[in-house]
């Protein structure tokens, strides 16, 4: 296997600026970065006419996991080969704590899926806490942090089932204050949207467009509200994930004005697709079922006006992927709140924000980077090895064709689930080679990864600025 590669002759764009540079690849580092590199025996990649791009870090990413009996299509084989195919060389995963199991036991059964199906990308985890009543949670809890866990995930939506009361956030936020650690909030007033929907089936509304109807933007903000001021009260760091609203984004930046130490992410589905989606046949609109929901055009502005001007810090993909036919499906009868909450999208993050952020104007290069790469390397951890091209970081590298026109197709794509929400959607700009850690794992839009090259990855505590 050669170890050196040099990219030579692309347009190296970071989250800093944009220049004509060669790359060098060498043992796995980033080994220079300048005009006119000698090539020294490494392999030579022209990379006239295309990017180069650190990989993409995606750090909302559900593989090989079960909700409510159903298991995502992808596991930790498939999905990384996907994440790869789409330019993103790390994820951070989630080990879910399920209700009634301690904390070491939690990630002995995440591992173990990890190990069954092992990656070819690099892979992290947060630590979803869905129960504080086995004994011990806390104080294993406080000891993630030092064991390469800095973030914990807790959910203020799916009261009954994963949601935890605002006692119990308190007590998470002050572990996570106490010990450095993130924690990423899933940000819905669980209770209200419970009434919502008790309202909507009493009254007959079954269809699919009330779950976006009992999900409305001021539960989104208002569960931002609260879970900011809980965390001020605790010192604790905050991320919120999958922004969705208009509302959401000013409750995020009024946290900020407050001086909470909170950052924020959206992701692709938001940007990009309308709740009226929801209106369509059940067996096709049962795509559009992920939580948030879809929202209205008005959303969508303030989504991509958040990115630019920096109230919204990075871009996940969220990839929860259930099959459209036999997941994804009312069961007899059923209304709205039998389906599967999700959607696929760790293949198109990259693809989807160059399309409609940088050749619509909304983003620049460096910003297209910085949201996909560079913000979540620095935000969970990993800014030490990823997320940025800079001597001495890891060679995970994309080399990204600016030029190329395809279509989205879910026939086409490496995930395994059945269908893309973003089906027969038009794109200029393809993911043409990939390294990981230096070695080519994409090549000519093809994933030729081998079997388990990815690794687990161990993160650093961080500040909050991304
Ligand atoms: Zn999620």
């Amino acid at each position: 296997m050669n170890t050196m590669t040099l990219l030579r002759g692309g347009t190296v764009v970071t989250a800093l600026g944009t220049r004509r540079a060669d790359v060098l690849l060498r043992d796995g580092r980033i080994a220079a970065v300048g005009p006119s590199l000698a090539a020294d025996g490494a392999e030579v990649v022209d990379a006239t006419d295309r990017y180069v791009l650190p990989g993409g870090v995606d750090p909302h990413t559900h593989l090989d996991a079960t909700f409510r009996g159903e298991t995502t299509r992808d596991d930790f084989a498939s999905g990384t080969a996907a994440a790869l195919a789409g330019g993103t060389t790390t994820i951070v995963d989630f080990c879910i704590q399920p209700r009634g199991v301690g904390v070491s036991a939690a990630l002995e059964r995440w591992r173990e899926r990890l190990v069954a199906h092992p990656p070819v990308c690099d892979v992290g985890a947060h630590f979803a806490v869905t129960d504080l009543a086995p004994s011990g949670v806390l104080e294993e809890l406080a000891s993630l942090p030092e064991r390469g866990f800095p973030s914990f995930k807790t959910y203020m939506a799916y009261p009954g089932r994963s949601m935890l009361d605002d006692t119990d956030q308190a007590r998470v936020l002050a572990v996570a204050a106490e010990h450095g650690a993130t924690v990423l909030v899933h940000a819905e007033d669980g209770p209200a949207i419970e009434r919502l929907i008790g309202e909507a089936l009493s009254s007959g509304r079954t269809g699919l467009r009330e779950h976006a109807r009992t999900r409305p933007p001021a539960t989104e903000a208002d569960a931002i509200e609260r879970i900011a001021t809980l965390a001020g009260s605790a010192g604790a760091q905050l991320h919120v994930v999958h922004v969705s609203s208009a509302l959401g984004v000013e409750a995020v930046a009024a946290a900020r004005a407050r001086g909470a130490r909170v950052t924020a992410e959206t992701c692709p589905q938001y940007l990009l697709l309308d709740e009226a989606l929801l209106d369509g046949p059940p067996e096709r609109a049962a795509a559009f079922v992920f939580t948030p929901p879809p929202r209205g055009a008005e959303d969508r502005a303030r989504l991509w006006a958040g990115l630019a001007d920096g109230t919204l810090d990075l871009v996940a993909s969220d990839h929860c992927p259930f099959d459209l036919v036999g997941q994804k499906r009312t069961v007899d009868g059923g209304d709205f709140t039998t389906i599967l909450n999700g959607a696929p999208g760790i293949e198109h993050r990259l693809v989807l924000l160059h399309e409609h952020g940088v050749r619509r104007g909304r983003l620049g290069l460096e910003r297209w980077v910085e949201l996909c790469a560079t913000a979540p390397a620095r935000r969970f951890g990993l800014g030490h090895r990823k997320g940025a091209i800079e001597v001495g970081l890891d060679a995970d590298v994309v080399v990204f064709d600016p030029a190329r026109r395809w279509t989205i197709r879910a026939a086409e794509q490496v995930s395994r689930v059945d269908h893309a929400v973003y089906e027969g959607m038009p794109v200029t700009g393809a993911v043409e080679r990939v390294f990981l850690r230096g070695t080519e794992v994409v090549r000519d839009g093809r994933v030729v990864a081998a079997a388990g090259q990815g690794r687990f990855v161990l993160r650093e505590r961080t500040a909050e600025t991304a």
